[in-house]
């Protein structure tokens, strides 16, 4: 913490001076949680280890955490180890209608807030009061796909909480499934806000956003980095922590081996071999196991196109065997539903720029111009199909083409899973694919407007 801007030891707010907070914050960890085995769930002991070694008085988690976790997955039961003080449910915990979401909301059984937030039979606590009750934490939820919920004005639902619980604590937080943008819009709106821990956005910001003494932190998605807050109102310090610094507890790395191997016991098999290592960097357009994705999805289908998401692709592989594990955590969203639908090509080309805000986004049997320079929903300049005919049709999950607009859509009865297994059997040795199918002009696109996220 050396040289940083660090809270002091004590704060005083109209009153004696107090002990600072020590505050921990995790958001959208629901990829993470997903998985099957692997990779990426070894963050959860490394958050663990943290914690152990910061030993924070509160951890709150902002949301887009149990998405895609059935009954009994392991991510479910490991975020239930973590000891979280409060989190707010996010759009892709509200994808999923009310009857199965608070059943796996009671399993996580950490303490829900959401001030805007109402489902049939069940509304949520807005706010939990904590830290010896000095400390309020207030949740904002955003609106997911599922119509059983509803989300109001979350403005209107902290400026409310603020006006009760202001004089009650001497610190109030929100807790917002929302952009740090957005949040500071609402931290303006509401005024007594001493800080504003946010979610939704997948990029980590090294430092908050100040609005006057109010720190906006947020800090990225799937334990990637976690938020480490110190201080009190007025006087606080930040910093981003990276759980893989961290040495992870031993106690559950053990314990999530054991309990993957029992669950998932095909798990181990060996399904192929990476003959060198694969990887892939932010900036570039293309990586090579997205597009080897993209290629098997495609010939699995037997579709003329396919297309994915880039950002839900892991994006190194280690040379060695591959497992039937690895091959379930290639993509984030492996048990989506794959279709086969039908487009026209300006149609296609309009989906491009729809799903992926032309950024993130993995083609086979397609080649594609994106000029990064030009304005959202015209990047793509050219796209040819390897298909002749008036009609492509294109292998892709069916939440994404429920953003689409296909002349026809038809099931497949395959998961991107199924596909993917299924083109790994295939082949002795995974080579990646190495031609150029996107062709990037004028830089990589800025940041997208996340409105909605492309899975
Ligand atoms: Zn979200």
């Amino acid at each position: 913490m050396a040289g940083r801007n660090v809270a002091g030891t004590t704060i005083r707010r109209g009153g004696p001076p107090i002990q600072p907070l020590t505050i921990v914050h995790t958001s959208d960890l629901g990829e993470i949680a997903s998985e099957l085995a692997g990779t990426r769930l070894r963050i959860f002991p490394r958050i663990a280890g943290l914690l152990r070694t910061v030993r924070p008085d509160i951890l709150t988690d902002g949301g887009d955490t149990l998405p895609a976790v059935a009954e009994g997955e392991p991510g479910l039961a490991w975020l239930a180890t973590m000891g979280y003080t409060a989190w707010v449910p996010g759009n892709h915990d509200l994808d999923l209608p009310a009857s199965a979401m608070i059943p796996a909301i009671q399993r996580f059984g950490a303490p829900v807030v959401a001030a805007n937030l109402v489902a049939p039979g069940w509304t949520p606590p807005g706010h939990i009061v904590t830290g010896g009750g000095r400390v309020a934490i207030v949740g904002l939820t955003r609106a997911g796909d599922d119509p059983s919920w509803t989300v109001a004005d979350p403005v209107a639902a902290a400026v409310r909480a603020a006006a009760e619980l202001r004089e009650q604590v001497d610190t109030l937080i929100l807790l917002s499934h929302r952009g740090a943008d957005e949040n500071a819009e609402i931290v303006r709106a509401v005024g007594a806000v001493d800080l504003a821990l946010s979610g939704h956005l997948h990029q980590a910001l090294p430092a908050p956003l100040w609005i006057g003494d109010t720190p906006i932190v947020q800090v990225g998605a799937n334990g990637q980095h976690v938020g480490f807050i110190r201080g009190g109102a007025g006087n606080w310090g930040h910093e981003l922590l990276t759980p893989e610094d961290f040495p992870p507890d031993v106690t559950l790395v053990h314990a999530l081996q054991e309990d993957l191997l029992h669950r998932h016991p095909g798990l181990g098999e060996v399904m192929t071999d990476l003959p060198s290592p694969a990887t892939g960097r932010p900036e570039d357009a293309q990586w090579p196991l997205a597009d080897w994705a993209a290629d098997a999805v495609r010939d699995v289908v037997g579709a003329d196109a396919a297309l994915l998401s880039r950002s839900a692709v892991e994006p190194d592989w280690t040379a060695g065997p591959i497992t039937y594990g690895d091959i379930c955590n290639l993509y984030h969203h492996d048990e989506d539903p794959l279709v086969m639908a039908r487009f026209e090509l300006p149609a296609l080309v309009a989906a491009i720029e729809e799903l992926a805000n032309a950024r993130f986004f993995a083609v086979s049997g397609l080649a594609v111009t994106v000029d990064g320079a030009r304005p959202e929903g015209h990047r793509v300049i050219d796209c040819r199909a390897r298909a002749a005919g008036g009609y492509i049709q294109v292998a892709m999950t069916r939440h994404q083409a429920r953003f689409a607009r296909p002349a026809s859509c038809a099931e497949t009865g395959l998961t991107v899973r199924d596909a993917l297994a299924t083109a790994a059997r295939r082949h002795v040795r995974l080579i990646p694919p190495t031609d150029r199918r996107i062709a990037l002009i004028g830089g990589m696109p800025p940041r997208p407007n996340w409105g909605h996220t492309m899975r």
